[in-house]
C-alpha cells in the first residue's frame, strides 16, 4: 500500500512537472509546479535546532544551540500575517555550566505591519514592534511566499545552474535573492534585516529534500543562517496546504511603544545608576570627563543615556564607554557611543568580533555612525584594566570562569565599594523568596569578589528592578548568614 502511494505521488510529481507550460528552472515554471498563485496559506511543522541569534558564549562562538521538540509555522499569504510556534530547550554545551535549561514556548505572530507574541497563563499579547521586519522577512522567505513576493514586485530574474536567481525589493527597502534549479524548486532564498551591532545583517534560507506533503511539494529540510551561524535547523514532518490562518492582530498587539526613559539615583558622590527601562547603565563624573558603562539595546537607549549624563554632567565629554560583553543586547548601543567619540574599553577578545562587525553597511537602518563613518578607538585588557583621573578609580575585572561569556567583566569602583555587574547576577524584586537552585553565573560571580577581595558594599546589577548588596548577591546563592571568607 505503501509502495502503491509513493508511486502514485511519484506519477502525478511528473505529471505536474510535464505539465508544466513553462521553461524548466525559471521562475514562472517553479511557480506553476509548486502551485505558489493557489496557496493562500500554509503551515508546515516538524523538529529540529534553533539557536539564540546574538546571545553567543564568546565572541568566536556560533550562537547557542536548543533542541526544538516541537516547531509550527502558519503563513497567511493574502493578509499577509504569520504565526511560528515552538518548544525549545538549551542545549547545554559540554564542559559550559548554565542554570539548568527550563523549556521555552514562544507564540510569535505578525500582521500586516504589526507584531505581538503571546506569553503566559493565561496569555497576554506583548507588542513586538521591532520584529515586524523580521517577522514579515519570514513570510516572503518561505517557497511559496518567495514565489508569490516575486510576481508581485517585478522580479529580475537571469539563468544561473539550470536553474535562475531572481531577485526583487520589497517596499522599495528589503532586498530578496533566491536560486531556483532545474526542478522548479526554490532551493535557497537569502534577505537582509537590521541589526543594531551587525547592520544590514544576511539571513540566509536553504531548501532541500523536496517532497510531497498530502499533495503539496515542500522542502523536508529547511535551515537558516544568520549574522554568519545558524538560527534554525529543521526537518519537516508534515505540510497543510491553504490551512486556515486567520491571524488578526489584537488592539493591545498595535499599544503604542513605551518611551525610552532614563531613571537616575546617585549611588556615591558623581555615580549615577540610570535605569528606567530593562537594560541600566552607570555615569561616572569624573574630573574632566564621563565615564558610561554599558550601552544596551540599541541607539534610541544609547542617545537617551548620553542627553541623561550630559544634564547629570554638564560641559564634559564621554571619554569612555565600558562594555561588559558582546551579547547584542548589551552591545547594541556601542556604535553611538563610537559617533560620540568615547573609547570602547573592553575585554581583548571582543575588539576583533566588533572591527569587524562595524564595516557592514547600515543601509536598512542607518544611525549615527553610518553617517559619521568616524574610526572606533579602543582599549582592551585580559584579566584587569585601570581607568582614572588621579583623583578616583575605576577598575574593570574579568568575570573569570563565567559559563555566561568568554569575555566578560564587571566594574568596581574600590573608594566607592560600588560593584557594577550585568548577567551575572540580576536580582529579584525585594520580597521574592530566594531561587530554589543557585544561578551558578551569580555563584561565580560571588567566587571572583572573593578571588580578588573586592570589597562590594552595593551593587549596581545591569538588569532588575532595584540596587542591591553583597549580602543581597549571599542570599541569592543561598549563602546568606555566611562570613566574608566562605
Ligand atoms: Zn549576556
Amino acid at each position: 500500500m505503501r509502495k502503491l502511494t509513493l508511486l502514485v505521488t511519484a506519477v502525478a510529481m511528473t505529471l505536474a512537472a510535464a505539465a508544466c507550460s513553462q521553461p524548466a528552472g525559471t521562475l514562472d515554471a517553479a511557480s506553476e509546479a509548486l502551485g505558489a498563485a493557489q496557496m493562500k496559506s500554509i503551515e508546515f511543522s516538524g523538529t529540529g535546532r534553533w539557536f539564540q541569534f546574538g546571545q553567543a558564549p564568546s565572541p568566536t562562538l556560533p550562537w547557542p544551540q536548543f533542541d526544538v521538540s516541537a516547531f509550527t509555522t502558519t503563513v497567511n499569504y493574502e493578509t499577509p500575517g504569520a504565526r511560528v510556534q515552538m518548544t525549545r530547550l538549551q542545549t547545554v554545551e559540554p564542559g559550559r555550566v548554565r542554570p539548568a535549561p527550563v523549556e521555552q514556548k514562544p507564540d510569535q505572530y505578525v500582521s500586516g505591519s504589526t507584531a505581538w507574541n503571546l506569553a503566559g497563563t493565561p496569555p497576554a499579547v506583548q507588542p513586538q514592534p521591532a520584529a515586524v521586519e523580521e517577522r514579515v522577512m519570514e513570510i516572503w522567505t518561505t517557497p511559496h511566499g518567495f514565489l508569490r513576493a516575486a510576481a508581485a514586485n517585478n522580479a529580475s530574474s537571469q539563468p544561473a545552474n539550470g536553474g535562475s536567481e531572481v531577485s526583487f525589493t520589497v517596499g522599495g527597502k528589503n532586498r530578496y535573492v533566491g536560486t531556483i534549479n532545474a526542478q522548479n524548486q526554490v532551493t535557497r532564498v537569502q534577505s537582509w534585516i537590521d541589526n543594531p551591532v551587525l547592520g544590514d545583517t544576511s539571513v540566509e534560507f536553504t531548501y532541500s529534500d523536496y517532497k510531497a506533503f498530502n499533495g503539496v511539494t515542500f522542502p523536508s529540510h529547511i535551515t537558516r543562517i544568520q549574522g554568519g551561524y545558524p538560527v534554525l535547523d529543521i526537518t519537516v514532518s508534515s505540510v497543510t496546504a491553504n490551512a486556515p490562518a486567520a491571524i488578526t492582530a489584537p488592539a493591545e498587539a498595535s499599544a503604542a511603544p513605551a518611551p525610552v526613559t532614563v531613571a537616575s539615583a546617585e549611588l556615591a558622590k558623581g555615580v549615577y545608576y540610570l535605569t528606567g527601562g530593562t537594560h541600566h547603565s552607570v555615569v561616572v563624573d569624573q574630573k574632566d570627563h564621563i565615564v558610561v558603562v554599558e550601552s544596551p539595546q540599541n541607539e534610541a537607549r544609547s542617545l537617551a543615556v548620553i542627553a541623561k549624563a550630559k544634564e547629570l554632567v554638564p560641559n564634559k565629554p564621554i571619554k569612555y564607554l565600558i562594555n561588559t560583553h558582546v551579547h547584542f543586547d548589551h552591545s547594541g548601543g556601542l556604535r553611538t557611543y563610537v559617533d560620540e567619540g568615547a573609547t570602547i574599553v573592553t575585554h581583548q577578545m571582543n575588539r576583533p568580533y566588533y572591527e569587524k562587525a562595524w564595516t557592514a553597511p547600515h543601509t536598512l537602518n542607518p544611525d549615527r555612525l553610518a553617517q559619521s563613518k568616524k574610526a572606533a578607538t579602543f582599549e582592551t585588557f585580559g584579566d584587569k584594566h585601570v581607568l582614572t583621573d588621579g583623583s578616583r578609580t575605576i577598575e574593570i575585572h574579568q568575570i573569570a570562569g563565567s559559563g555566561h561569556n568568554d569575555a566578560f567583566a564587571m566594574v568596581y569602583l574600590p573608594k566607592e565599594k560600588i560593584l557594577i555587574e550585568g548577567d551575572a547576577y540580576t536580582p529579584a524584586a525585594a520580597n521574592a523568596p530566594p531561587p530554589a537552585t543557585a544561578n551558578p553565573f551569580s555563584v561565580n560571580l560571588h567566587d571572583n569578589i572573593q578571588r580578588l577581595k573586592l570589597d562590594v558594599k552595593q551593587i549596581a546589577a545591569l538588569h532588575g528592578p532595584r540596587l542591591t548588596t553583597l549580602a543581597d548577591l549571599r542570599a541569592a546563592i543561598g549563602r546568606a548568614g555566611a562570613t566574608a571568607t566562605d
